[in-house]
């Protein structure tokens, strides 16, 4: 994966040393680049038609871009992520994933993601929605983003308004992964998405030196469901080549999640997770409320997993 970072981050990088922990190249991630899984979801196997990924049967990851405003080093699709001649997308991809949804009427959700969908030029922005949302069989429309936090600005007029004009509920995943990312430009760019009827959730990865604290973690969950982002997953880090070195002890994890489990409200705590190996699921881990074996657990298709 490329190094890129936005203005916009490097201003940040400049004051937060959480923020340069998440983009900046390390010694670390160049010695770990030999190991690791680059695919540990196992996207490549489900891919029906290119970037068009259908793992679960009634929802598909549409890959609209492999580009970011900003390359986190710890990115579980680092060996797609940057490669943009490989990765363009244009309208005869997005006609060739309408003709895949038109034959499955059982896909019911559609995830743009990518890299980042709100980098991609606002045409094509407007015809991949225009496409997706003209289809009956679909419901449900999701965005995973990190454009409020690496480049607010990304998230501008045109795409708010194609945003507001979709009749389907457009649920927006924003990665957040320190409460310092909430500058006053991404809590503005948040309050536009929910001004053009959005619905906004969060996603965030335990990384170490970055948000392995109980402190940290609370920060950033209060402050997320304050501005109006429901948190929603929290995930144990990718074993992706070149990001050993951001992975948590699980237990450490755990007993963090637990103590948040205590003090945050309900609707302020995400689900600790973690992203199954085979690509089989999210699955629950068990806080320290039970007693229980936490050293593997079942995936949604019955397999065992040491949980490393
Ligand atoms: S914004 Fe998302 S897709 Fe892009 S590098 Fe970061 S984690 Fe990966």
């Amino acid at each position: 994966m490329l190094f890129k970072t936005s203005e916009y981050v490097e201003c940040l990088m400049v004051v937060e040393e959480a923020v340069r922990r998440q983009f900046e190249v390390s010694e670390q991630e160049l010695e770990n680049e030999a190991h690791g899984d680059a695919d540990p979801l196992r996207e490549k196997e489900h891919e029906v038609v290119p970037g068009l990924i259908n793992k679960y049967g009634n929802r598909v990851l549409a890959l609209l871009t492999t580009e970011c405003a900003a390359y986190c080093r710890f990115c579980t699709r680092r060996r797609l992520v940057s490669d943009t001649q490989r990765g363009t997308v244009d309208r005869s991809h997005v006609d060739a994933w309408m003709n895949y949804l038109r034959k499955h009427g059982e896909v019911r959700e559609v995830i743009l993601s990518g890299g980042d969908p709100f980098i991609v030029e606002d045409d094509l922005f407007e015809y991949v929605l225009s496409e997706i949302s003209g289809l009956d069989s679909i419901k449900v429309i999701r965005i995973g983003t990190r454009a409020p936090v690496s480049d607010p600005c990304l998230v501008n007029d045109r795409k708010l308004e194609i945003i507001s004009r979709i009749e389907q509920p457009i649920y927006v995943g924003i990665h957040f992964e320190h409460p310092a990312e909430m500058t006053r430009a991404t809590v503005r760019c948040i309050k536009n998405l929910r001004s053009a009827g959005a619905i906004l959730y969060s996603q965030t990865v335990f990384l170490k030196g970055v948000n392995d604290d109980y402190q940290t973690l609370f920060d950033l969950f209060t402050g997320l469901i304050e501005i109006g982002v429901r948190p929603y997953y929290l995930y144990q880090c990718d074993p992706v080549p070149g990001a050993e070195h951001f992975r948590v002890d699980p237990e450490k994890e755990r007993h963090i999640m637990t103590q948040l489990r205590r003090s945050l409200s309900g609707l302020a705590c995400p689900n600790y997770v973690i992203d199954a190996p085979n690509g089989s699921g999210k699955i629950p881990v068990p806080l320290e409320f039970w007693n229980c074996d936490t050293t593997k657990y079942t995936d949604f298709e019955g397999s065992i997993h040491r949980n490393k």
